[in-house]
């Protein structure tokens, strides 16, 4: 029998940064502190994230960047523990660093060293390693959880569940947080990939198979009520569409719902995009295809060429610019302005960068993430309904609710 005053079961992002602060914080109490994985490597997560250099943080991260049933409930972790905490942590390493797009931090070299920094910090914590080992049962009676494990029995006074979401399996995502919730009584959230491609039905795809390897600025909304407009690439595939612009939209979108895409490269609403269209056609003596390629300058040459192979585009693109109305102009703004599609899918779980949905907030104490329910049970990271934008903000909510239990943890 191991016996332990904190357990913390996954180390990923989450659950290291959480054991680090709990074994640092408690050496004078001397308290021993345990990090359970089944997976023998650390934190494959962080290890992939960001094409290798992982976006660690962003400059400016609320409770705004993020998705939830409710939407103020990542207010007080991340408030306490903020990207710049995070930020000096990672100079006190010395790890170079770099800022990208949007205030997107991201490591020189590679995101090993910041799994490396965060092994060290639980290595300076006194953190006792359970890899690879795998938990079959959890049990909590007279303060205390009992877990059957590959290790042998455990047991311990604080259990924080830090196993992330579902997407990735092959590097070892599973349900095992959403079930210990369950098992204690706690809702969950519908659970569905986010940050994630977005397909089509062949039918409906089919001449846009040609535009795959397309990729342009556009402004793109998911479907839900409290969708926002986001600046991003989009990228088009064999399959559908992709790119920062889907991933984030696809963070609000509902499966069956259709999703707005404005590649008209301004801000322009389809009507407003139909008066410039009209106002800059007025006495133009160009050949109206050369004309709209003058008009959309941020578009590559095959997404001009699909949008004015077009039926309706055909009968006009041959004419002079100065002779087209509101009759031709007005759907053609309409279709680059508001573009509207239906996506028939997601490439799921393989392919999502994220979780949407997991254990419900509802019973989750904002500034610790302790159970309502059961004592010295705590949720932290992906696991929980909260879900980040692409950008920095999933990394930055595993930091700051491991920080909260952390100190949940050590203020009892
Ligand atoms: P994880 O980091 O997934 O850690 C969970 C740990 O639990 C793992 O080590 C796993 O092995 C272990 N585990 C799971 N089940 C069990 C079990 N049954 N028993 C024992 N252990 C178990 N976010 C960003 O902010 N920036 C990025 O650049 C970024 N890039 C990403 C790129 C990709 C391809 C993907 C898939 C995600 C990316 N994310 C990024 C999201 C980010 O990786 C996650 O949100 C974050 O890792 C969640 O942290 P976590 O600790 O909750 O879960």
């Amino acid at each position: 029998m191991q016996t332990f005053d904190v357990l913390v079961l996954g180390a990923g992002a989450a659950g290291l940064m959480c054991a680090a602060q709990v074994g640092r914080g408690s050496r004078a109490r001397g308290w021993r502190v345990g990090l359970l994985d089944h997976s023998d490597k650390l934190a494959e997560k962080i290890r992939i994230s960001g094409g290798g250099r992982c976006n660690f943080t962003n400059r400016v991260v609320t409770e705004h960047n993020f998705v939830s049933a409710n939407p103020c409930f990542a207010r007080a972790a991340l408030s306490a523990y903020t990207p710049d905490d995070f930020i000096s942590l990672v100079k006190s390493h010395r790890i170079p660093y770099h800022e990208k797009h949007k205030g997107q931090l991201f490591c020189d070299r590679s995101s090993e060293d910041i799994i490396e920094m965060l092994a060290s910090e639980c290595r300076d914590g006194g953190v006792h390693w359970l890899k690879p080992h795998a938990v079959q049962q959890v049990q909590h009676s007279d303060g205390l959880f009992r877990l059957d494990s590959t290790a042998g029995p455990l047991t311990a006074r604080h259990l924080v569940i830090a196993t992330g979401g579902l997407p990735v399996p092959k590097i070892g995502a599973t349900d095992f947080g959403l079930r210990v919730a369950k098992q204690f009584g706690h809702a969950l959230v519908d659970q569905r990939p986010a940050l994630v491609p977005l397909t089509f039905d062949a039918a409906q795809w089919g001449g846009l198979t040609e535009l795959a390897g397309v990729t342009l600025p556009v402004r793109s909304r998911g479907s839900e009520a409290q969708a926002p407009w986001f600046d991003e690439d989009l990228l088009f595939t064999h399959r559908g569409l992709s790119g920062p612009a889907i991933l984030q939209a696809s963070s609000y979108w509902n499966p069956g719902e259709p999703l707005v895409l404005n590649l008209s490269g301004g801000h322009y609403t389809a009507d407003a995009f139909t008066a410039h269209l009209l106002a800059q056609a007025q006495g133009s003596k160009a050949q109206a295809d050369n004309w709209l390629a003058a008009q959309l300058p941020h578009w590559p040459r095959r997404l001009l060429q699909h949008w004015l192979s077009a039926p309706d585009v055909g009968l006009w693109a041959q004419r002079k610019a100065a002779e087209l109305g509101k009759k031709q102009l007005g759907p053609l703004a309409a279709s680059v302005a508001a573009w509207v599609v239906r996506p028939s899918g997601t490439e799921g779980y393989k392919k999502a960068e994220v979780m949407r949905g997991g254990v419900s907030t509802a019973d989750l104490q904002p500034k610790t993430l302790e159970s309502r329910r059961v004592s010295g049970l705590y949720f932290i990271g992906e696991v929980v309904d909260v879900t980040g934008w692409l950008g920095g903000y999933n990394f930055q909510w595993a930091w700051a609710s491991g920080v909260a239990a952390a100190r949940g943890i050590l203020s009892k």
